[in-house]
């Protein structure tokens, strides 16, 4: 649905995460669904085309940005000839890759459990309406899909109490954990926005033979350094999305939860994006709700100046200029990037004096 730019800016989200769990992407298409097909979602044309481009490029997955009944996504793999996953499935993929606490990983579990347990009522359903509706006296297929439910339903609310203990001793530690030697400076902000990029630029130069420990550890934290600080560790989070499942919110807080203890925040915003404001506030709202002091310091990289330009690029450098919370760069040009670096270092210097060599 949508204007086209809408559709565009959708599109571009999901490849950025399939992107994310290292997913090539070779073809993005966009589809007008006005009567979607209950056996494909899409018209038996489309998927005739889309199976010859599968089958010409030897493509491995199909990610359909929509919601596919369990049914839909059989029929398309076996039609297309080639794995098939929809929105949720594509981002309980990222969550289970980016989850790295107990908490994280057992929520993330639970998101899918409650994925899966949804699928099974509704592919029962609809094999009840293929098959007539009612008259079958019980049959094999219920007493089954009752079974699998069960299992399901067992395995959630065992989670459940693993989360509660989880949850429990982390309280217990929290308080007398010792600080990190080294601050640690997190990079979140919407999908898109540049996060990677700017991870990228600012991880890419040094320090290559000390980040393979990091690299080893976790991919997602590596050692910087930053002018005046000896050094510092950058954790690259996963992307903010726009209309996260509700099922997954829980999953998607305990991915996050290495933010809430980090030094410093660097939020990367897309500027160039019509909806950056939105999405400022977006993140912004989630941060609170998993806990972020407002006290955390903050410095927002207003990111891809290099698309802005004529009166837009002089207010927002005016702006930017203005604010010492503020970078004004291009992740992609690098324009902008050490001006970051040195906002961060001062800001984590004025803040943890003995961060300082
Ligand atoms: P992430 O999802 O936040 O990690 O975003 P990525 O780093 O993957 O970037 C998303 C897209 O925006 C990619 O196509 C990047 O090449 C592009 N991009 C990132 N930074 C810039 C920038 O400064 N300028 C422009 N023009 N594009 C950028």
């Amino acid at each position: 649905g949508g204007s086209a730019r809408d559709s565009d800016a959708r599109l571009e989200e999901t490849a950025g995460l399939a992107l994310a769990i290292g997913v090539e992407v070779r073809h993005r298409i966009a589809y007008r669904v006005r009567a979607p097909k209950p056996a494909t979602l899409i018209g038996s044309g489309q998927v005739e085309a889309l199976a010859a481009i599968v089958r010409d490029d030897g493509i491995g997955l199909a990610v359909f940005d929509a919601s596919l009944t369990p049914v839909q996504q059989r029929n398309l793999e076996t039609r297309l000839g080639c794995k098939v996953i929809d929105r949720t499935g594509l981002i309980l993929e990222i969550f289970g890759e980016r989850a790295r606490t107990a908490e994280g990983r057992l929520q993330v579990e639970l998101a899918h459990l409650d994925y899966q347990a949804g699928r099974l009522v509704r592919s029962w359903t609809h094999l009840e309406r293929q098959r007539g509706g009612f008259g079958f006296l019980g049959g094999p297929g219920e007493t089954q899909i009752e079974a699998d439910r069960r299992l399901i339903r067992d395995r959630m609310a065992r989670l459940r109490r693993e989360l509660e203990q989880v949850s429990r001793t982390r309280g217990l530690h929290r308080d007398r954990r010792q600080r990190a030697p080294w601050p640690v400076i997190a990079l979140v902000g919407y999908t898109n926005a540049g996060k990677s990029t700017l991870f990228n630029r600012l991880t890419g130069s040094d320090v290559m033979a000390e980040n393979l420990l990091f690299a080893t550890l976790d991919p997602t934290l590596r050692q910087i350094g930053l002018p005046g600080i000896d050094k510092a560790i950058l954790s690259d989070t996963v992307g903010f999305v726009s209309e996260l499942p509700t099922q997954l919110v829980a999953a998607f807080k305990a991915t996050l939860e290495e933010v809430v203890s980090a030094d410093l925040l660097v939020h990367v915003r897309d500027v160039a994006h019509p909806d950056s404001a939105a999405q400022r506030a977006d993140v912004e709202g989630v941060l609170a709700d998993i806990g972020v002091a407002e006290s955390t310091p903050r410095i927002e990289a207003w990111n891809k100046l290099d698309l802005l330009i004529g009166d837009a690029r002089e207010d927002l450098l005016v702006e930017a200029e203005r604010r010492d919370d503020v970078v004004a760069l291009s992740a992609l040009s690098g324009e902008g990037v050490d001006a970051l670096m040195q906002a961060v270092a001062a800001r984590l210097t004025a803040e943890h004096r003995r961060y300082a060599i």
